[in-house]
């Protein structure tokens, strides 16, 4: 092909290309929209999903009909809802899997950023940055025990790789014990903590060294750490979800981490806690951690601590652990990770969860939440086999996938959010905001006993 051919192919495409940008920028800047913009919104986001995102996404969620001639495409949020883009209101009790804590772009979070914004958005990575270094004292502060230093990234999968390598370099080991159910992203290091076989298996081998224990189970644990002494394998630590949150809400046995602590203790091992999903107030606590008084060596936090509003997450180590990286801190970094709009996003975040008092009232909420649920579902043990739940961390868990994907695709039709995809509705997971009104709860409920009698059984 000549240049100049080329050149001009280029510029062709570029000149609709130019159109197009602005009328999309056009359409971001709009407070509201038309009918008739809703519907080119709409049809964008379907064809370009189907031709340049993903097509598998139209097939899976629940939002789109088949065939995908109707499509619910999120356009506004703001306290406990999302709108769609035709006006349509929904009670959010899943956004992000548990990232909308404080609400949906809580006033305190969105002034924070804008007004680090109006100063400086991103950092130097050359001069030393105030925020980053204000947010690692805070956390130092309410973090259970000796917990103190912390290192900044972007997302939960980053949350757990740093905490893998970290303990590798502190303990010079490279065992590590992981449960079985467990989630812990899907980056290759904290893919081998991870538990489903489906997301695995393509990605095989991971990285050595990863055993994977029934969920709960304290003789299997011990008897791991036992052969891995016995074949010079030495643990270098325990990565557990204090809760599972992605397993499908499972709760620890009574006194398990505890006693996963002790075996760490006895074998000189680190217990790293994923609280990536259970953090920042969810369980009626600001860290799981807490309810089990149980302190990790290292912490993973990300999800809700951007406050829904910045993608944010951190490890934080006890002084012993993260020393290991004082010697030369380039050991392991991220451009972004603690950027200054993240760090004002997770300092108002905490400030909410600390001023209104968001952790106890989670509790609170939570209890007459899980017990509404529950009465709702009296006389359907034939669909639902159990819920159970800590805090605004609920799961209703069905006999089967189909009856689960049912229940959430009929809630979602009558404006409620709740998890459950067409290859994961066994158990339908609630995590709204910790906000979430009574009114709305009662809704949620009404809604749920409203719908189960009508889901068929196949
Ligand atoms: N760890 C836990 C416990 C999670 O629930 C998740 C996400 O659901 C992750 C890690 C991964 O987080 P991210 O999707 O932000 O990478």
């Amino acid at each position: 092909m000549s240049l100049e051919i080329e050149n001009n192919q280029t510029l062709q495409k570029e000149v609709p290309v130019r159109e197009y940008i602005k009328k999309v920028l056009e359409l971001i800047e709009k407070d509201e929209v038309t009918d008739e913009e809703a519907k080119w919104i709409t049809k964008q986001t379907v064809d370009n999903f189907r031709e340049h995102v993903n097509p598998g996404f139209l097939e899976y969620r629940k939002t789109v009909t088949q065939g995908g001639q109707f499509a619910a495409v999120e356009w506004t949020d703001e306290g406990n809802c999302f709108k769609d883009v035709n006006g349509k209101k929904y009670i959010d009790c899943l956004g992000g899997f548990g990232i909308y804590n404080v609400g949906h772009r809580n006033p305190k979070v969105i002034k924070a950023v804008t007004d680090q914004l109006k100063r400086q958005a991103l950092h130097s990575q050359d001069l030393l940055d105030p925020l980053r270094a204000v947010l690692a004292k805070i956390l130092a502060d309410i973090t259970p025990g000796d917990l103190k230093y912390s290192f900044f990234t972007n997302s939960g999968t980053e949350s757990v790789e740093a905490a893998l390598k970290l303990a590798k370099m502190y303990s010079e080991r490279s065992t590590f014990i992981s449960t079985t159910r467990a989630f812990h992203g899907k980056s290759l290091g904290s893919l081998s903590g991870t538990a489903k076989g489906v997301f695995r298996k393509p990605f095989l081998p991971l990285i050595p060294g990863f055993r994977h224990v029934p969920f709960g189970d304290i003789d299997m644990m011990r008897k791991t750490f036992e052969t891995c002494r016995l074949v010079g394998e030495d643990v270098a630590a325990v990565i557990l979800e204090p809760i599972q949150g992605e397993g499908g809400i499972i709760l620890p046995p009574e006194g398990y981490l505890k006693q996963v602590r002790e075996l760490c203790d006895q074998y000189g091992a680190l217990l790293i806690f994923d609280e990536v999903q259970t953090g920042m107030g969810r369980t009626g606590k600001m860290f799981a951690a807490e309810l089990y008084d149980v302190v990790p060596d290292i912490l993973c936090l990300a999800k809700a601590f951007g406050g829904g509003v910045m993608p944010a997450g951190a490890v934080v180590a006890k002084e012993k652990v993260f020393k290991s990286w004082f010697p030369n801190p380039f050991m392991h970094t991220t451009t972004f990770g603690g950027n200054p709009l993240a760090c004002a996003a997770a300092i108002a975040t905490i400030d909410i969860l600390l001023e209104e008092k968001l952790p106890e009232r989670a509790a609170e909420v939570g209890k007459y939440f899980l017990q509404g649920l529950k009465d709702a579902a009296k006389g359907h043990e034939d669909k639902v086999l159990e819920i159970r739940g800590i805090g605004l961390m609920i799961g209703i868990e069905f006999h089967k996938d189909e009856v689960g994907y049912e229940v959430s695709k009929a809630m979602f039709d009558k404006g409620i959010l709740v998890a459950g995809t067409l290859v994961n509705s066994k158990t339908i997971r609630i995590e709204p905001p910790l906000t979430i009104s009574y009114e709305e709860v009662n809704e949620v409920i009404r809604v749920f006993k409203e719908v189960l009698p009508n889901v068929k059984i196949k």
